[in-house]
């Protein structure tokens, strides 16, 4: 359905056409000063003036009955002057307006200021270029978050935009804020932090947060990119949960995949607080926190069955409403606040004939549509795929006959947290008599916490120990194991570079990987796949077999859950940022205003109630790297440092000297990584002969070593040096030693 365009009278006055989110802004003009002193007149968007446009029971309905969307302005069509009527929408404190930058058309800009964090202190409306945002590890403890927007680039100067109409898609960015009514200060304002899984797939968390009570809905880990050497993982900067910590009444978790529950163990190092989540997941978090050594202690972990609510704090109450996707107890969470009921998908998919659970929740959906929604938080994965994913069980008939016409043993690869695609591969392997064996830590990890509460059902003697297997017939055998990813240490990859201690690949065996590569893993996957055919395996992967189906919902699951959910405000989240846009797209055709629809940064601060929406602020939110037991201890030079290192190896330069400055050995050069084996002992040599030379050189100009070695000359010497020989640019380390 596709929304009619609003007819424009011509002369009509607009009435706030500066609204929160205004989307969409033409001839840009200045800010006339003369309006700077109107800022107490400002209406926040969406107030009574809309309101009476929406006399109907779901007056603020951000979906218009009539397909008009909610709030959508009259515009004017007279020509744009010097002082558009909307202007003051746009003024705050007259001398916070300075930040507040002029912007090229399209250029990408956000409301920023001052007291972004502060709870409903909002005064200035400083529009701070996208780039500006503060980056950077994470701060330190007790640093203010306070963020004082920098002077604006000269053309970024203050300006007035008015939205033309409400079909042009919107610079999420420019959202100008607007100051809420004292009604509303007083009622207060629901505010939504998403600290990650904004523009990104991982570290998913969010937090929200009303009057004195702060609830966080996930806490994941990422997993570090090609551009980080030698990280572990990548979190969140949750600096500004340690420091409302007495604010955090519960964390709430969806599911247990790592990119919702793989941060906890970092963040409960520091925070004490209950966690609610499914089972499975408290499980595997149990593990998590006991093995990283956070500890258990003061952290109540409370396990969640559908339907189920908990209190956070007086503002917050969650509901855990049963969803589908590729682990078990999955969740999406209703979550009743004082300004309205926000909806949180987690992860999902509908699946109307899933192998554990019954299908999603649909109704309960349906139930909050109809009470009204104020916000949907949805995932994005999919949303760039039409139609609806298939059934998880259609997996499972593949399973049946790729393991009915096996000749020898079937290896399976995939998610070691896929508890229903284990339990298929048990099913299939016991319908055609064979034994399983489990390779793989992880794999082990999950079945042993899936098994303790009765999710995999199977014969008694199904399971087999993995050092049994020669006691098999290979047509007896199913052996499940880890790395479908092709990750280095994984047991398929061990298995097919014949370097695994127990299980050998060989001719007769069918290995199947039954997972879709994660983007970035496709080259080590066909790697590996590679090697597996080398060594005479049949290999069956999705290109081949429907032997994986994706436990995120497609385009027209999200189609459906709008419908039924019918919320006032809209954040696309878990996606990338063309896929959040995509999302944001497909809510418009839906028919909701782009004055509803927000898409978010991490860090970003969005406050919502009845009457407005907006996003007010933000806090940090770069990324935290982990490196071995360190947490934000790295930072951008030494991941330079350690591509440099990988880039061109290193050169350590150690010159023995006398106190008068006389080498008393000719100059030692080592390389590493650098030089191959062919060129080494002459470049080495001639590098030792340049320095004794060039420091002798500089000896008879009376330049001491030490100056010539703090100043960088020596360094950049030697650097020109090897790099007219080798056109190449290593590290170079200088060490004296004056005897
Ligand atoms: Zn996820
Ligand atoms: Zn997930």
């Amino acid at each position: 359905m596709t929304p009619k365009k609003k007819d424009l009278t011509p002369g009509e006055k607009p009435k706030s056409d500066m609204a929160v989110g205004s989307p969409d802004y033409k001839n840009t003009v200045k800010l006339p000063s003369r309006m700077k002193a109107d800022t107490k007149t400002l209406a926040p968007a969406g107030t009574a003036a809309e309101a009476k446009q929406a006399p109907d029971g779901r007056a603020h309905s951000g979906r218009n009955q009539e397909n008009k969307p909610r709030g959508e302005k009259p515009q004017s069509s007279k020509p744009q002057g010097d002082k558009p009527q909307s202007s003051k929408q746009h003024t705050a404190k007259p001398q916070e307006e300075k930040p507040q930058g002029s912007k090229p058309q399209g250029e990408k800009q956000r409301t920023a200021k001052s007291q972004g964090i502060k709870p409903q202190g909002d005064k200035s409306l400083g529009i701070k270029p996208q780039g500006s945002r503060p980056q950077g590890g994470r701060p330190q403890g007790g640093r203010s978050l306070d963020y004082t927007p920098r002077t604006p680039a000269p053309e970024m100067m203050p300006v007035a935009v008015t939205r033309q109409d409400d079909d042009k898609i919107p610079d999420f960015y420019l959202r100008a804020s607007v100051k809420p009514k004292n009604k509303e200060k007083k009622k207060g304002a629901l505010r939504v932090i998403p600290l990650g899984g904004l523009c990104e797939i991982g570290k998913n968390m969010t937090l929200l947060e009303f009057g004195n009570d702060i609830i966080i809905i996930d806490c994941g880990m990422a997993f570090p990119e090609e551009t980080m050497p030698g990280i572990d993982a990548v979190i969140q900067d949750y600096t500004y949960v340690l420091q409302n910590k007495d604010r955090v009444r519960g964390i709430f978790i969806t599911h247990g995949h790592e990119d919702h529950i793989g941060a906890l163990p970092y963040l409960m190092k520091d925070l004490k607080c209950p966690i609610y989540a499914g089972r499975l997941a408290i499980e595997l978090i149990r593990g998590k926190l006991a093995e990283k050594g956070a500890g258990l202690r003061g952290v109540q972990l409370q396990a969640a069955l559908p339907g189920d609510t908990f209190k956070g704090g007086n503002s917050f109450s969650v509901e855990f409403i049963h969803v589908n996707h590729s682990i078990a107890d999955a969740f999406a969470l209703a979550i009743k606040t004082p300004v309205g009921v926000v909806i949180h998908t987690g992860d999902f998919k509908v699946d109307y004939t899933p192998i554990d659970g019954g299908p999603i929740d649909l109704q309960r959906f349906s139930q909050y549509g109809k009470d009204g929604v104020l916000l949907l938080l949805d995932e994005s994965t999919n949303i760039e795929i039409p139609g609806m994913s298939p059934s998880e069980r259609s997996v499972g008939e593949s399973f049946q006959r790729i393991i009915q016409n096996a000749p020898g043993r079937v290896i399976v690869a995939t998610f070691s947290s896929h508890v229903h695609r284990m339990q298929q591969i048990f099913t299939a392997a016991e319908k055609y008599g064979r034994k399983v064996a489990l390779v793989g830590r992880s794999m082990l990890t999950v079945f042993a916490a899936a098994n303790s509460l009765g999710y995999i059902e199977m014969k008694p003697d199904t399971l087999i120990d993995i050092n049994d297997i020669d006691r098999y017939q290979p047509e007896q055998l199913v052996i499940l194991t880890t790395g479908s990813q092709a990750e280095p240490m994984s047991a398929l990859t061990r298995m097919a570079f014949a370097s695994h201690k127990i299980v050998e690949i060989t001719q007769g065996d069918t290995v199947i990987v039954s997972a879709h590569p994660i983007p970035g893993n496709e080259k080590p996957i066909y790697k590996v796949i590679n090697e597996l055919f080398r060594r005479g395996a049949k290999v069956i992967y999705e290109d081949l077999a429907d032997v994986h189906v994706s436990g995120h919902a497609f385009r027209g699951e999200h189609m459906l859950i709008h419908e039924l959910v019918k919320p006032k405000y809209f954040i696309p989240v878990h996606g990338e940022y063309r896929m959040l846009f995509k999302h944001a797209q497909l809510a418009r055709d839906l028919g909701m205003s782009w004055n509803s629809i927000f898409i978010l940064n991490n860090g970003d601060i969005f406050e919502c109630t009845e009457e407005m929406a907006r996003i007010s602020g933000y806090i940090n939110a770069a990324p935290v790297l982990i490196d071995g037991s360190g947490i934000g201890d790295i930072d951008n030079r030494v991941l330079r440092d350690r591509k440099l290192l990988s880039d061109d190896g290193v050169v350590a330069i150690s010159l023995v000297l006398d106190k008068k400055g006389k080498f008393l050995t000719s100059p030692s050069v080592q390389a590493v990584g650098f030089l191959y084996e062919s060129e080494s002992a002459q470049v080495i040599r001639e590098c030792s002969d340049k320095i004794t030379s060039f420091v002798n050189k500089c000896a008879g100009q009376n330049r001491s070593v030490s100056s010539i070695i703090e100043s960088g000359q020596l360094r950049d010497y030697v650097k020109s040096f090897l790099f007219e020989k080798t056109r190449r640019r290593p590290m170079i380390l200088i060490s004296v030693t004056i005897l």
